[in-house]
This record gives C-alpha cells, structure tokens and sequence, in this order.
C-alpha cells in the first residue's frame, strides 16, 4: 500500500488534491478535518483544541497521532494521502515507525508567502462536503453555495489574516526539522504549487 505525505504552507492546495485522490479511491486524512470535527462537539477537550486552532498553534502530536493511528488502522487496504500531517519533526519520526507496511511518498509543494495569505483570505469550504474553493476564481453569484453539493460555503475562523501569519511562522520553523528526517529514506518531491490544480494533480500523479 502507498502512503502519500503532502507537505507544504497553508493554502498550497494540499486539501484539494488530497480531494481529487480521494475521489480516485484513495483514503484521505485530513487532521486539521479532524480536529475542526471536535471543535464542534461540546465537551472540555473540544475547548481546548478549539483555541489552539484560533491561534493557529499546533495541537499535542499524541492527540493528532492517536487520530490519525486509528483511521490507518481501520482502513488497512487501501491507498493513503495525509494531509497536515506531520507538521513537526516528532510527528515525522512517529509516522515513519507507525507506518512501516507502507511505500511512504513525499510531496513538498512550494509557494511564496504573499501567495499564501492570499489564496488563505480568499479560501471558502463547503459545510457538508469540504470542498475546498478560492473565492477569487468562482463566477461573481455563486461565492455562497458549493457547484458540487448546493450547501453553504463557510470560511475558516483560522484564515484569517493575522492567524495565517502565525500559520506561516509555524510552517517554517517546523519544515526544515521534517525535511531532515524524511530525506535520509525517502526523495522529496518538490512540486510548484503557484499553477492550477489540474496541472498539479497531472505531476502528482506521475510522481506515484
Ligand atoms: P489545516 O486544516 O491542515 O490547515 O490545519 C488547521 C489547524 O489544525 C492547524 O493550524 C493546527 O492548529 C491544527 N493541526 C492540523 N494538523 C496538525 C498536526 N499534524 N499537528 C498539530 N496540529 C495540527
């Protein structure tokens, strides 16, 4: 079985091509899905993290781990494609230890910080399906309902712009750290995530 890691900033497209493998059949694991999963049950846990994704802080590694262990494992045949994990060098080398049954791929999707808060600002997602749109490139009347579903479009409490930022700060302390443990087993396929989604999941799939 393949494993699929996609690495990158926030708002490089990793949640939408992990949509488009999805629809190939592959099992897609989003933990900041997940994660926005608990924020909205009602109990102390679902407080805690809720505030740590307002502030676009990273969650303890043994919650996101424990979340993600338990959908590998009931999914044992299939494909995977993680997306948002890990997202710092503990997490790398737990991954690598856990998931030793599986041809781990790594994709690293390049994209400059203004692109990033931009596409971030401009991103809108589907309430029911997830779909993930960029407001920017949706005809002028249909900003609100998803093409796919018909339900309403939400924007991220974190995509905001001071959030993103600190998103950012995140993503750059932790890469390097993630990058030294991967590179030693595995190639790091770099992709350039300023193209359309189309064009990016053409190279994924040649890639795997
Ligand atoms: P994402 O949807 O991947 O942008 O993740 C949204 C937020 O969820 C992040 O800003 C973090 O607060 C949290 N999160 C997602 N994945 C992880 C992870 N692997 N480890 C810790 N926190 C995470």
């Amino acid at each position: 079985m393949k494993m699929l890691v996609l690495l990158g900033p926030p708002g490089s497209g990793k949640g939408t091509q992990a949509h488009l493998l999805q629809q190939q059949g592959w099992l897609r694991i989003s933990t900041g899905d997940l994660l926005r999963d608990i924020v909205n049950k009602d109990n102390e846990l679902s407080k805690k993290i809720k505030t740590i994704l307002a502030a676009g802080k990273l969650v303890k590694d043994e919650i996101v781990f424990d979340l993600i262990k338990e959908e590998i494992l009931n999914n044992k045949d299939k494909d995977i494609v993680l997306d948002g994990f890990p997202r710092n060098a503990a997490q790398a080398k737990m991954l690598i230890k856990f998931a030793l049954n599986y041809d781990i791929i790594i994709i690293l999707m390049k994209l400059t910080d203004a692109e990033i808060i931009k596409r971030n600002t401009a991103r809108r997602i589907c309430k029911n399906c997830q779909r993930i749109y960029n407001i920017n490139l949706l005809p002028i009347n249909q900003t609100n309902v998803c093409i796919e579903c018909g339900s309403e479009l939400y924007q991220r409490n974190d995509d905001k712009e001071e959030v993103i930022r600190e998103r950012i700060n995140v993503y750059n302390k932790e890469i390097d750290g993630i990058l030294k443990i991967f590179k030693d087993k595995y190639k790091i396929n770099e992709v350039d995530a300023n193209r359309p989604p189309e064009e990016i999941y053409k190279e994924i799939n040649d890639i795997i």
